[in-house]
Order: C-alpha cells, then structure tokens, then sequence
C-alpha cells in the first residue's frame, strides 16, 4: 500500500458501520477511487467533511489498486456555498456528477473530471446551471462516441444548414431536408457555440430564453433516443424545473 495525495471529488458517500463511511472519489490520475472513511460520521473527526458528497480538495489515502482505499486526511478546496444554497442548482450539480460518473466509466478519460470541475466552478460562479449542464452534455456526446454533427449538412456537407435532425444526427440543408420542421438560426449557432466552447474560459452568458430553453429540448431529446445513459438525477432535474415555471405563473 502506498501514500498518495490526489485531487479528486466525492461523487457517492454512503455509510458503513456505525460510525464510517464508503465513499468513492472520482480523480484526474487515478480514476474512480473507492475508499473506507473510517469514523468519519463523528462531529469530532477530520476525515467529516471530505468524506460529504460533493467534497472537492486534496485528498491523502492509502492507495490500493485492487480493492477499498483507506481515507487518511483531507483538504477542501471549494465548499461550493452558493450551489449549497439553491435546491435549482443542487440538482444540476447533482445530474452533473452522475453524468459525469457514467461518461468517465464509458471512456476513462481524465478530460471529464477536469470538465466536470470546470461547470460546478462556473455553476458556482453564478451562471446559468442550465446552459453550462447543457453545454457539458452536448461535449460529453464526443466521448460517448455519438456526437452530433455540427459543422455541416449531415447528407450532403452543404455549410448553409437550416434545421437538425435527431435521427440523422446533425445539421441538414434546405436540400436534404424532409420532414424535419425548421429550427431558429440562432439555436443552430448557439449550438455549435456550445459544442465547441472551452468550458473553463466561459466568463458571461448573455442567451435569449427561448434559444436556450430550444436547446435543452434538442439535447434531452437526444440523449433519451441514444445515449443509453439515463441518469435518475435528470428526472428530479425536470420536476424541479416543471415546479419552479408552475411558481413563476402563480
Ligand atoms: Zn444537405
């Protein structure tokens, strides 16, 4: 067994024994670490707060490959208080982790942690949890391998497109278009926007309601039809959402 200190954050806690926990510690170099957080559930000890859901910092461990890691120490790096504060944005952060956690699992690449850390400090920030989780979702389609085609007519490579197809799997042209209806032109661009975006420079958002509203629908839509990842967070995410438009009208 060996000491190491590695970044990461807790993507699920659950208890163990009276006084400990299991938690599971998605990290850039390591993986998914699965790790015993022995009495971690008394008021007193260190290991509290590192071992919550949602702990980002550094932790300290003894490394095994095979089998659980044992929780040393920690350091948080970010409480995330301002998510912490707002049920809306709990459950994006939420969805975002449980995504996250099904992605790195299909791809292993360390490029979704750092993704993942990217939206919650945006999220935290104060921008829009849903453009940045949509944003996240629209990337992620790279590494699940069913990434959409935003550059050009899916059918014929015409860069003058004028709706998208679901089904086709990218942008059509005026020629190739069957019965697809018609999509805004500026929900096409704002699309290809947030495909190619670099999450971590995104510094404002300045995105029409309607247009952002579109591409959730878009992107919802294309994750049920070919994702095969269905995380249950999303459905609380879409109460939360029903609920709060509800709100908004009374
Ligand atoms: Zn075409």
């Amino acid at each position: 067994m060996e000491i190491i200190s590695v970044e990461g954050i807790v993507i699920s806690s659950i208890s163990y024994k009276e006084s400990s926990k299991i938690i599971n510690i998605l990290t850039p170099e390591y993986g998914i670490i699965g790790c015993i957080s022995k009495g971690c559930k008394s008021m007193k000890s260190k290991l509290k707060l590192p071992s919550e859901k949602f702990a980002y910092g550094i932790f300290h461990l003894y490394y095994k490959k095979q089998g659980l890691s044992t929780l040393i120490d920690g350091d948080i790096k970010d409480y995330f208080i301002n998510i912490k504060c707002d049920i809306n944005k709990i459950s994006y952060l939420t969805y975002i982790v449980e995504l996250s956690t099904d992605v790195y699992k299909q791809s292993m690449d360390e490029e979704i942690y750092k993704m993942l850390i990217s939206s919650i400090n945006k999220i935290e920030e104060g921008l829009d949890p849903k453009v940045i989780t949509n944003i996240l979702e629209l990337q992620y389609l790279n590494y699940l391998g069913i990434n959409l085609n935003l550059d050009e007519c899916v059918k014929c490579g015409n860069t003058k497109v004028c709706t998208l197809s679901i089904s086709k799997g990218g942008y059509v042209c005026s020629n190739c278009v069957n019965n697809e209806h018609l999509i805004d032109p500026k929900v096409l661009k704002m699309l290809r926007l947030y495909n190619y975006v670099d999450i971590s420079k995104i510094s404002n958002l300045d995105i029409d309601d309607k247009v952002r509203d579109k591409i959730d629908e878009i992107i919802d839509e294309y994750y049920k039809e070919y994702s095969g990842v269905r995380t249950k967070s999303k459905s609380f995410l879409k109460e939360i959402n029903e609920n709060s438009k509800i709100n908004k009208c009374s």
